[in-house]
C-alpha cells in the first residue's frame, strides 16, 4: 500500500540529523511545526542520547522557534527511567554510569544510588568512564544485579569522526560479566511505546521521522508505527535506496515533509 498522510494524527521525530545538523539548524524546521499545530498534529521528540536532561531539549528546542513541553521530550534516559520505575521498587539500590539525562531522570523518579549494594546497574554514555566504575559495574552484575543499557549504539557521529557510544561501554561490560544487557533506546520499542502513551495515538496513526535506518526507521516499524526517512542527516539517497530497511517514505528533508502533507489537507 502506498504511503498516505490521511490516517496520520502525531509525529515522533529524531532530533539530530532531522531538525539540526550538529550546531546548525536544517532549512524550514520551524515551520513544519507551526504547520502541525495548524492541522491538529501532534508531535514527540525521540533521541537516543542519554546525556542530556528534558530541561537541555526544552531549551534548544525553544530556542529555534519549536513549541514544546517536557512531555514531549523522550530521551533513552526518560524511557529507561519509566521502564525501571515500572519494574522495580523506588528502594532498590542502582549504581549509575553516565550524564545529567540519566542520573537525574531516576533520581525524579525516587532511586539512589547505592554502588556497594546495587542490584541494578545502569549505563548510558559517560564522558568520564574509567577503569572504577567499569569494575563494580561488573562485581555487582557478577553478584547478580540485573544490567539495563540506556541505548546500544556503538559509535555516534562527530566532527572529528566516529566515537564510542554507549554500545561500545556495553559491549565492555558484557565481556567481563558475560551478561547481555536489557537495552531500552531506538531500535528497540520501548521509546515508542513512551511516545505513543503520551500522544494518545495509534501506531497506524503516528509517523516517525527519522534520518537513521537501523535505529529510528527499524525501531518504528517494529512498533507498528509509519515511517518516514530524511535525507538530511545520516543516511544518502544511495543508501536509503539499496539498504535492507524500507522506510514507508523517503524525503529530501523535513521541509520536503511538510510540503507533501500541505498537498493533501484541505
Ligand atoms: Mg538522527
Amino acid at each position: 500500500m502506498p504511503f498516505s498522510f490521511d490516517a496520520i494524527r502525531a509525529v515522533v521525530l529524531d532530533m539530530d540529523g532531522v531538525l539540526w545538523r550538529g550546531g546548525d539548524i536544517l532549512p524550514g524546521v520551524p515551520a513544519f511545526f507551526d504547520f502541525a499545530q495548524q492541522q491538529g498534529i501532534s508531535y514527540a521528540f525521540a533521541t537516543n542520547n542519554s546525556s542530556k536532561t528534558v530541561d537541555n531539549y526544552i531549551d534548544r528546542l525553544t530556542n529555534v522557534g519549536i513549541p514544546v513541553g517536557p512531555e514531549q521530550i523522550i530521551t533513552s534516559a526518560v524511557a529507561t527511567a519509566d521502564y525501571i520505575r515500572q519494574r522495580y521498587p523506588v528502594e532498590t539500590p542502582v549504581y549509575i554510569i553516565g550524564q545529567q539525562g540519566i542520573r537525574q531522570a531516576l533520581a525524579e523518579r525516587g532511586f539512589s544510588e547505592d554502588p556497594a549494594r546495587a542490584e541494578l546497574i545502569v549505563v548510558g554514555i559517560d564522558f568520564d568512564i574509567g577503569y572504577e566504575k567499569f569494575k563494580i559495574a561488573t562485581l555487582r552484575i557478577r553478584a547478580g544485579a540485573d544490567f539495563i543499557g540506556t541505548n546500544g549504539d556503538r559509535t555516534f557521529p562527530t566532527p572529528e569522526g566516529l566515537v564510542p557510544g554507549n554500545g561500545s561501554l556495553l559491549a565492555l561490560i558484557e565481556a567481563a560479566t558475560d551478561q547481555a544487557p536489557i537495552v531500552i533506546g531506538k531500535p528497540e520499542t520501548a521509546m515508542f511505546e513512551v511516545a505513543l502513551d503520551r500522544l494518545g495515538t495509534t501506531p497506524a496513526q503516528t509517523l516517525m521521522i527519522g534520518d537513521r535506518l537501523g535505529t529510528d526507521i527499524l525501531g518504528a516499524q517494529r512498533a507498528g508505527l509509519k515511517t518516514a526517512l530524511v535525507l538530511t542527516g545520516i543516511t544518502s539517497a544511495e543508501e536509503a535506496r539499496t539498504a535492507d530497511i524500507q522506510a514507508d517514505a523517503v524525503f529530501e528533508s523535513l521541509a520536503d515533509i511538510q510540503a507533501a502533507w500541505e498537498t493533501v489537507v484541505v
